[in-house]
């Protein structure tokens, strides 16, 4: 439970902190609300020899609404739960306890690359993207692009999460369904969805899944079933019932493989049925 010794800096800046990332090498670690990484350093299943903490830097926390969503990387879950922006703030509501969703930040919850964490797998399901900045510049990497394998991500070890970009909702509705043994538990799976409808008819859909694989997923063949037809129960059923077609869900304490398949399916018809009201 006592982590092995470590360096710890605090840059004033961004271009700092990226200095100090490239000087620490490979074992240097960014910190950010401290809620996935100190974990693991306390069981000693991660030992960085140095942690560079992005809380002194200034402009990387705080939510720009304009049309399309910004959301910085230090923003906390509590943060973007409180800020009405939809179907992430929903999910950010959902995720453990008060005192995990006060330090925890979006920046960081996508950067850990937990196939379990909510946020991730709703990020994927609104085609977001992530601004990373290092030593070369800035990219933004789509998050279809993002997420390579368990806690494995597309970012290089010197750069920095800087911000999330979330395109307009505007005209979709949602729903998010996460099932869990205690409400502040990770989810055993979760299921977001985003439809949009035009004259009656499923003009736009997509579904998220949580904890189905090694990454987030898109559940594909839910959505390919129901774009063109009309929102019932019946469709929405039909579709659902394809919501573990390639996955891959771990087995774990709470559930096993095919519990999860079947978790799937019923959590993604709420979702679905929540989202068409
Ligand atoms: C008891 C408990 C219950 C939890 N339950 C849930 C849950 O139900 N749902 C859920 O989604 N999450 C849950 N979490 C995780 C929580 O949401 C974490 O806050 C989140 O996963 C990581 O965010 P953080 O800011 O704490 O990151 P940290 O722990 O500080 O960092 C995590 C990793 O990301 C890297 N990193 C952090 N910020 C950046 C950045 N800006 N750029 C690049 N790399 C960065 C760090 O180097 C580290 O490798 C839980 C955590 C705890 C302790």
């Amino acid at each position: 439970m006592i982590p092995a010794e470590f360096d710890y800096v605090a840059p004033e800046s961004l271009e700092e902190a990226i200095r100090a990332l490239a000087e620490g090498g490979e074992d240097a670690k960014l910190l950010a609300g401290g809620h996935s990484l100190l974990p693991l350093m306390k069981l000693r299943l991660a030992a960085p020899s140095m942690l560079v903490d992005l809380r002194r830097v200034p402009h990387l926390a705080g939510v720009q609404a304009n049309g399309d969503l910004r959301i910085g990387a230090m923003t906390t879950h509590t943060d973007v739960a409180g800020a009405n922006l939809g179907l992430v703030s929903e999910a950010a509501a959902t995720i453990a306890d008060p005192q995990v969703r006060n330090r925890g930040t979006i920046g960081g919850s996508l950067a850990h690359g937990d196939p379990a964490s909510d946020l991730p797998a709703v990020v994927l399901a609104m085609e977001g993207t992530i601004v990373a900045r290092g030593p070369g510049g800035e990219r933004e990497i789509a998050a279809a692009d993002f997420f390579h394998d368990y806690l494995e991500t597309a970012l290089e070890p010197d750069e920095v999460v800087t911000e999330v970009r979330l395109p307009a909702t505007e005209g979709w509705s949602f729903g998010y369904q996460k099932f869990n043994r205690r409400r502040e538990d990770w989810a055993m799976v979760g299921v977001c969805a985003l439809i949009k409808v035009d004259d009656g008819v499923c003009s736009e859909v997509r579904v998220g899944l949580t904890n189905m694989a090694g990454t987030p997923l898109r559940a594909t063949a839910v959505e390919d079933a129901l774009r063109g037809e009309s929102l019932d129960a019946d469709t929405i059923g039909r579709a659902a019932a394809e919501a573990a077609e390639g996955t891959s869900p771990p087995a774990d304490l709470n559930a096993s493989a095919d519990y999860k398949r079947h978790l799937a399916r019923v959590l993604c018809r709420r979702a679905l049925a929540q989202a068409a009201g």
